[in-house]
C-alpha cells in the first residue's frame, strides 16, 4: 500500500546525515536525527493509548514539533487533525469534539485559545505542550516527555492505501470550516505528482511559509522529504526574517500566499539584500495578481509558479508553469499566462462544465464551474455525508469555482461562485478588477466585493489598503480603473481601511468585510 511513512523511509535510507529540518532557532536535524524523534513520538503516543483510526490534533505554527507530528502518528496508525492557529476558543472547541481527538498537541505560545475550552472537551484525554520546559497542571510538557521515551524503531500499524491519514478543516473563508479526510494515498499521489511538475530534489531547500496546518503547507513536507531537501522551519509571516532566512540558510523554493508574497516584494525593494544562491521557485495559489508576478520576477528575479487546488483536492491540481509551449510569450502577454491558474497536473482530470454538466466552449470566454477528479480528491467531509454527495457527485469534486478553458487546456479561474457579483446581469470577476487596482503604485491590498443597488442589483465596492505615505482620493482610484476596464465592472465607491482581515494562511476574510460595507 501507498503510506506515507515510506516517504521518511527513503530519507533516512538515501539521505540519513543530511540536514532535514532547520528550527526557528537555527538547530539543524539531520534525517537521522529526526527519525529518531518520531520514533519516539510514536512510542509515547502509544503508551498514550493511541491506536489505529485514532484522531490525534496539533494546533500549532511551523515548527520542528509540528513536522515529526506527521511521521510519528502515521506510525502508529493514527489520524492527523490540524488546527488553523487564527480560530477562536469556540471554532477549537467545535473542532477538536467534532473530530473525536484523543490527544492535542499545542503549541507553548497558544496555549491561551485552548485554556478557556479545557472543560467542554469531549473526547480529548491529554494536552501536550510543545516547547514547555515543565508539566503544567495536567499538561505534559513536550520536550522531557519526548525524549524520555525509546527512539528504536517503531513496530508499524498495519495501514490500508485508503486509511485517513488527515483531517483538514478548510479554511473557512465562506463559513464554518468543513472535516476534510484525505488518504494516505490521496497524499502520496499528490505528492508525486508535485514534486515532478515543481522538480524537487535533494539539492532544494524549501522555506515552510505557507503553515504546515493548512493543506498545501501540509502536502509539502512529503514530496520534500521524499527527495531528502532541506526544509526550514518559519514560525511567523514576517518579510524582514523571511528574507534574512532566504539568504542565511540557501533557501531555493518556497510556498506561500499572495497577501505574504506582497509583503515581501516591498521588504526586497526596500532593501534590496543580496542573496546569492537561485531561488528557483516561488509559489502561490488563490488568485496572484498579474503585477505582484511581474514584480517577483523582473525586479527580483525569482521565478514565479501559480498553481490551483483546494482542501478538498489535497489541494494541488492545475499549475501555470507546464506547457513549454507557452515559452514563446513575452512581456505582458507572458505575465497574463502566469496569472492564469493553468493547466491539469498528473493524476487529475479538470473540467469546465455549465448548470446542465456539460463543458463549455473551450474558447478562453464561456464561463463555468471546474471539477475534479483524480488522485487527489477527498474521501468526502468526516460526519457529513450530505454536504460530500453535494460536493462529489459521479467521482467529480464541485469546486465552487467558476472558471473558463482555452483551446490549449489551459484553466483560468474567474472567480468563486459565491464572490461573483451580478451587475444588471453581467457577471463580474471581483479577481479581475482587484488585478488592476494592484497595478496602481498607491495600492497595498484590494478587496472587491457586492454591494446592493436598487437599478443594477448589485455592484462592485472596493476596500483598499494604501501604502504608508501614498494619497489617492476614492475618484482617482476608480477613474484609474475606468480607464482599465469597462464601467459596469469598476468600483462605485470605496471604503479605506488599515488592514484587512485575513484566514491564517493569508487570504482576505471577504465574509467579514461583507458585513462592514
Ligand atoms: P472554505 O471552503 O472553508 O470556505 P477555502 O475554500 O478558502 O475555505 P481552501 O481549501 O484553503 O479553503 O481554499 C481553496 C480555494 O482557494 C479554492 O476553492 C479557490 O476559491 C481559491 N484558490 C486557490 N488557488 C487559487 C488560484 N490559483 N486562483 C484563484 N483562486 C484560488
Ligand atoms: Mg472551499
Amino acid at each position: 500500500p501507498l503510506v506515507l511513512t515510506d516517504f521518511l523511509d527513503r530519507a533516512v535510507r538515501l539521505y540519513g546525515e543530511k540536514p532535514a529540518i532547520i528550527d526557528e532557532e537555527g538547530t539543524r536535524y539531520t534525517y537521522h536525527e529526526i527519525n529518531k524523534r518520531v520514533n519516539q513520538l510514536s512510542h509515547g503516543l502509544a503508551s498514550l493509548g493511541v491506536e489505529k483510526g485514532d484522531r490525534v490534533a496539533y494546533l500549532a505554527p511551523n515548527t520542528l514539533e509540528m513536522y515529526e507530528g506527521f511521521y510519528g502518528i502515521f506510525q502508529v496508525g493514527g489520524i492527523m487533525v490540524s488546527l488553523n492557529t487564527r480560530l477562536k476558543p469556540d471554532d477549537y472547541l467545535y473542532i477538536l469534539n467534532h473530530s473525536g481527538s484523543k490527544i492535542l498537541f499545542v503549541d507553548h505560545e497558544l496555549i491561551s485559545l485552548i485554556e478557556p475550552i479545557i472543560d467542554q472537551l469531549k473526547t480529548v484525554e491529554q494536552i501536550i505542550i510543545h516547547g514547555a520546559s515543565e508539566a503544567k497542571g495536567d499538561f505534559i510538557a513536550y520536550p522531557k516527555w519526548l525524549v524520555s521515551q525509546p527512539d528504536t524503531a517503531f513496530p508499524r500499524a498495519d495501514l490500508d492505501e485508503n486509511d485517513t491519514a488527515t483531517l483538514l478543516y478548510t479554511s473557512g473563508t465562506t463559513g464554518k470550516p468543513k472535516g476534510v479526510m484525505l488518504t494516505h494515498r490521496n497524499n502520496y499521489l499528490h505528492a508525486m505528482s508535485s514534486m515532478h511538475h515543481i522538480r524537487v530534489s535533494d539539492k532544494d531547500t524549501l522555506m515552510h511559509i505557507l503553515p504546515m496546518f493548512h493543506v498545501n503547507g501540509w502536502g509539502s513536507p512529503f514530496y520534500y522529504t521524499a527527495n531528502g531537501s532541506t526544509q526550514v522551519m518559519q514560525r511567523y509571516m514576517d518579510s524582514a526574517s523571511i528574507l534574512n532566512k532566504v539568504k542565511k540558510y540557501g533557501v531555493t523554493v518556497m510556498h506561500m500566499a499572495p497577501t505574504v508574497l506582497n509583503g515581501i516584494i516591498d521588504k526586497f525593494m526596500e532593501t534590496k539584500p543580496v542573496i546569492e544562491q537561485d531561488v528557483r521557485i516561488v509559489l502561490a495559489g488563490a488568485a496572484p495578481p498579474q503585477a505582484f508576478i511581474k514584480q517577483v520576477e523582473e525586479e527580483i528575479g525569482w521565478e514565479f509558479y501559480q498553481v490551483y487546488g483546494m482542501t478538498e483536492s489535497s489541494p494541488l491540481t492545475l499549475a501555470s508553469y507546464m506547457s513549454s509551449e507557452d515559452g514563446d510569450l513575452t512581456g505582458d502577454d507572458y505575465y497574463y499566462m502566469k496569472a492564469k491558474a493553468g493547466y491539469e497536473m498528473i493524476g487529475t482530470k479538470v473540467r469546465v462544465v455549465n448548470d446542465m454538466h456539460q463543458d463549455v466552449a473551450n474558447d478562453g470566454k464561456e464561463v463555468g464551474e471546474v471539477i475534479v477528479k483524480g488522485n487527489g480528491v477527498m474521501k468526502g467531509y468526516w460526519k457529513n455525508e450530505e454536504e460530500t454527495n453535494r460536493t462529489i457527485v459521479d467521482g467529480w469534486l464541485h469546486t465552487g469555482d467558476m472558471g473558463t478553458i482555452d483551446e490549449r487546456g489551459r484553466i483560468n479561474i474567474v472567480d468563486r461562485k459565491k464572490d461573483i457579483i451580478i451587475s444588471g446581469g453581467e457577471n463580474i470577476s471581483s479577481i479581475e478588477v482587484e488585478g488592476v487596482f494592484y497595478e496602481h503604485p498607491a495600492v497595498q491590498e484590494v478587496a472587491i466585493i457586492a454591494t446592493p443597488h436598487e437599478k443594477w442589483g448589485e455592484t462592485p465596492h472596493a476596500i483598499v489598503v494604501l501604502r504608508k505615505g501614498h494619497i489617492v482620493t476614492e475618484q482617482e482610484l476608480i477613474d484609474f480603473s475606468r480607464e482599465k476596464l469597462a464601467h459596469f465592472k469598476c468600483p462605485k465607491a470605496i471604503t479605506f481601511l488599515d488592514e484587512l482581515p485575513k484566514t491564517a494562511s493569508g487570504k482576505i476574510l471577504k465574509v467579514q468585510l461583507r458585513e462592514l460595507v
